[in-house]
Formats: structure tokens, sequence, C-alpha cells
């Protein structure tokens, strides 16, 4: 056991010491390989059902809890699909008959189901696939022996992945998730604020290799560095950064319940940006004065169909209950690019940031836009909410979205259900958006800059790329002459107008942006206290 290093790029800062947990990805390329004892590969196959099982039913108890019974019946189909005769009686002729390894027979056998669903047109074709597709990669992944090892303990993991998907987060248990390591991504995905906003230290572009399934491992989220099975001496130094940067947690408490104020007197309305209701612990823990972003896109990427009105209205209940008056900003679903499932049935685009995300979506399915609006409303009724737009880019599509929260409202008086008022926004995430924003500003009650689309589309330069990540600038001078350009638009027209993509934790770039004239600053929770102690030391003249 040698130690060894790899260096990556780091996404979300701190330390993290656990054992690490290799993820293997549904759309990981099985090899097949011609094997010469089809009882020993059947028997494997069986071992890896049993885990399967086990895991699915400890799924089901888990998801019970968070998202009720009725909703966890869809694990109790996994388990159907899993256990289905049709499923191994396939799965041991592949092996038997075609002498492949089991990987291998169960990516054809499932393919084979799949293809059978297709022949009858089942209307329920796209969830059964996607169910049938779950199934396969978890037995893969259980064949493949990843995630064994580190899913059996109670210590913190770290996950470590090729790829990650946003929704393939709410998989794992985030309570012991300490660390997170992904071989390619960029900095500015939505799994590397997923990272930042669960407070875990996290790096991206980094080398790894299967061998480190259930090693020992730190990740340096500082410095960008994963070292695998470190050496004591090496080891009781990070423990002892541990133990400082919680003592600097500490310290940072003292700020709790202090004014967001700069040293020369300017008021901040300092925010938190949440994507999902459990972190509401760490921003009322942090003391935000609010909810700045609420991505609720992240709710339906945790279902396999679309949630209904009820459970979202349950949902947006509750973060508004536990604001108690405070402001709660919440952005409607934001599907798309690399925030996606398949029951979503999204078109296979050339240039999907350029195409069918956000509102683009609403007004193309203005049914499933209005039945989030209904949720919202009725949520409305328990504290202070606004709803924000992503994604525009013209009056017309404001004009449609007001239209349609006029319908939902009109369905809510017919159906005699009780709703509250509404403050109306939109992002100016488009260059578009903020070169019109006088224009829209007239249109809102506030409008708020979403820095890393805006950051993507006015440089021209794919926020999900790791070949162009260097040119990825939040300082370009033409991102803050925009920012300028909205603030200035925003308040001519009497709004408030906030920033709620990503910014530098960085002193000089927070007094720069207060100093654009920003009145509101969304970070994620635990951003709230260095915020707020680079904002307090902050000065204007
Ligand atoms: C943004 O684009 O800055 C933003 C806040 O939205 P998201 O990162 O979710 O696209
Ligand atoms: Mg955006």
């Amino acid at each position: 056991m040698s130690m060894e290093r790899l260096f990556g790029r780091p996404v979300s800062e701190g330390i993290a010491i656990g054992r690490i947990l290799f993820y293997y990805n549904s759309d990981l390329s099985i090899t097949v390989s011609h094997i010469s004892d089809p009882e020993k590969e059947t028997a494997r196959y069986h071992e890896a059902v049993k885990l399967s099982e086990k895991q699915i039913d400890e799924l089901y108890l888990k998801a019970v809890s968070e998202i009720g019974e009725a909703n966890a019946r869809i694990i109790e189909v996994h388990k159907m699909i899993l256990l289905d005769q049709d499923l191994e009686d396939l799965v041991t002729g592949f092996i038997t008959k075609e002498k492949i390894n089991a990987e291998s027979a169960v990516v054809s056998a499932t393919g084979v189901l799949c293809e059978r669903l297709r022949a009858v047109e089942d209307p329920l074709f796209a969830e059964r696939v996607s169910d049938i597709r779950d199934i396969s990669s978890r037995i893969v992944r259980n064949l493949l022996g990843g995630t064994k090892a580190a899913c059996e303990t109670d210590d913190p993991y770290v996950l470590v992945a090729e790829d990650l998907n946003p929704s393939d987060i709410f998989g794992f248990d985030r309570e012991k998730l300490s660390g997170l390591v992904i071989k390619n991504g960029s900095a500015n995905s939505h799994v590397a604020i997923l990272a930042r906003s669960l407070g875990v230290p996290a790096l991206v572009q980094t080398d790894i290799f299967k061998s480190f399934n259930g090693k020992y491992a730190v990740v340096d989220g500082n410095r960008g560095e994963l070292i695998i099975d470190p050496t004591e001496e090496l080891l009781s130094g990070y423990r002892e950064l541990l133990v400082r940067q919680e003592a600097e947690k500490e310290l940072r408490k003292k700020v709790i319940g202090q004014p967001d104020v700069t040293s020369d007197g300017k008021k901040i309305l300092l925010y938190a940006s949440i994507n999902d209701d459990s972190d509401l612990d760490s921003v009322l823990k942090n003391d935000a004065a609010g909810i700045g972003l609420f991505r609720t896109e992240f709710l339906y990427l945790k279902y396999d169909r679309y949630p209904t009105e009820d459970e979202q209205f349950a949902v947006y209940r509750s973060v508004l209950e536990k604001m108690k008056g405070k402001t709660v900003v919440m952005r409607t679903c934001d599907i798309g690019l690399d925030k996606t499932k398949d029951y979503l049935e999204l078109p296979k685009e050339a240039n999907p940031a350029l195409g069918y995300r956000g509102i683009r979506m609403s007004l193309d399915r203005p049914e499933i836009f209005i039945t989030q609006m209904k949720a919202m409303l009725r949520a409305a009724a328990y504290g202070k909410l606004s709803v924000l737009y992503p994604m525009v880019i013209s009056i017309e599509e404001i004009k449609r979205l007001k239209r349609l929260t006029s319908l939902a409202k009109e369905a809510l008086d017919d159906e005699k259900k009780e709703y509250g008022q509404i403050r109306q926004g939109v992002m100016i995430e488009t260059p578009a958006a903020a070169l019109i924003s006088d224009l829209i500003a007239a249109e809102v009650d506030f409008i708020s800059v979403g820095t890393n689309d805006l950051t993507q589309y006015t440089l021209a330069v794919d926020r999900q790329n790791p070949e162009t990540e260097t040119l990825f600038d939040r300082e370009h001078p033409a991102i803050y002459r925009l920012m300028k350009m909205t603030v200035d638009n925003g308040h001519k027209m009497g709004i408030p107008v906030g920033i709620c993509g990503e910014i530098e934790i960085d002193g000089e770039h927070i007094r720069k942006l207060i100093e654009t004239g920003f009145d509101e600053i969304s970070v994620p929770p635990a951003y709230i206290l260095p915020v707020r102690q680079m904002i307090r030391q902050s000065r204007l003249i």
C-alpha cells in the first residue's frame, strides 16, 4: 500500500477524509468478455441481485420518510423488475448460451426487455424504460463491486465518479457524504454547484481509477488534491487542518445575527441559494435574510414522473413556513442542459445550452407550468413568496408567463382553493435580457442576475466544458457592464435587483458587486457567514 497523490480542479473548498465509494454510472460502457465457467458467472449475477434487493429495500424505507409511502411505491416497481423471472431467464440464457460475462448479459437482457415494451407500444413506455435502465445499472454496479464497501459502513465517504448528474446525488446518503471527486465535470456545472451548497469539498478533472474503491483518502478542496492511502504523518497533518477548519467555522459564528452592512453603511440583503428543502437547516443555522434562489427543478429530478400539484405544494409550503415570513424566491422549473431525467423526454439536441430549457419548456408544456404555479400560489398563503422566471429573452415570453400565471389563479378560484400573493421576477441570465432590462423591469416586481448563464452566453463559453474553463471569467468587463446596465435599469424603474448566480467568494469581488449597486446577493448556505464577514469588512469609498 503506497500513497498516491492526484491533482484536480478544486470546485468546493475544505478538507474531507473518508473511504472512497466508486460510483459506476449507468452509461458506463461495459466490455463484453467471454467466460469459461457459466455457473460461476450465474452465481455472481445472483449475488448482485441479492445485494440490489437489499439496497432497494433500504432505499424504500428512506423514500417513505422523505417523499411519503404513495410516492415510494415506484421503488417497489423497481423491486418487481429486479426479481422478474423474465429478466433472470434472459440473463442466465445469455451467460450459458453466449458464454459472456454477467455485466454484458444484464445489459443485453434489459435491452431485450425494453425492445419488447417498444413493440407492444405501451403508453408508459418511457417511464418503464427508465426504471429498467435504473435496475440494469444497479445490478451492473454491484457486479463491478462498486457500492459495497463504503455503503455498508456508517463512516463518512468520498464519492468518486467519472461523471455525475445532479439527479444521481439524491440516490446517496448526503449526511455521510464528506467529499466528491469527479473525473470529468467543470466548476460551473450543477454538480459543482450542488457540492458547494452541501458544503462538501469537491474536485473535478481528476484522474481516477476503479481500484480506488474502498481505499482511505483525503480530498483537499483548497489545493486541489486527492490523496489515496495517505501516510500516517500526512493524515495527522490533515486532521489538524480539519480541526482548524472547524475552529474557523466556530469563529465565523460570531457574525450570526450581525447586520449585512458595509463598514461605511451600505445595507445588503444576504440571501441563501438552495437546491432542495433539506438545505433549509443550513440556511436557518447560518441566518440568511431569506432565500434568493430555490432551484425547484431539483424536485423534479427526485421523481421518476412529474411531481403532482399537492406534492409540490407540500414542499413549497414547508419551505415558506420554516422561513417564517422572510422572502423566499422560487425559480420555476429550469429543466434542461445537465438537469434532466428520462421521464421528461427532452429532445436530443446538438446544442442543449441554446435549446429547450427553462421557460422554453414551460411555455411549450403549459400544463406542467400551471401545475407548478398552482402549487406555488397555494404555498404563498404561508409566507412571503417571489417567483422567478429563468432563461427569458423577450417581453413576449414574460407576457405569456404572466397569462399562464393568471390561468393558474383562475383554476384555483374554480377549485375553491386558497392562495396568496406573489411577486414576479425575471432572471437576467442571457445577454438579450440584460440589454432589454429596462423593458423587462417595467413588466415585473424584481430582477435577478444569473451570473453562470450570463457568463456562458456573453463570453460564448460552454459552462460545462472543461476545455474552455479558463475562459469562463465572471469578472470579465463585459459581464460587469451588463450587470451595471441591469442594476441601473432596475433602479430606474424602482425595483430591486439581486444577483443569484455563483460569485467568487472573495472580498474584492464582493465589494465590486456592492459597488455595482446590487440590493441582494444570494450565495450557497455554507458561504453566508464568510460573505457576511466580507461585506462587513468592505468599504465603498
Ligand atoms: C445562473 O445561471 O447564474 C443561475 C443562477 O442559474 P443556474 O446556475 O441554475 O443555471
Ligand atoms: Mg441559469
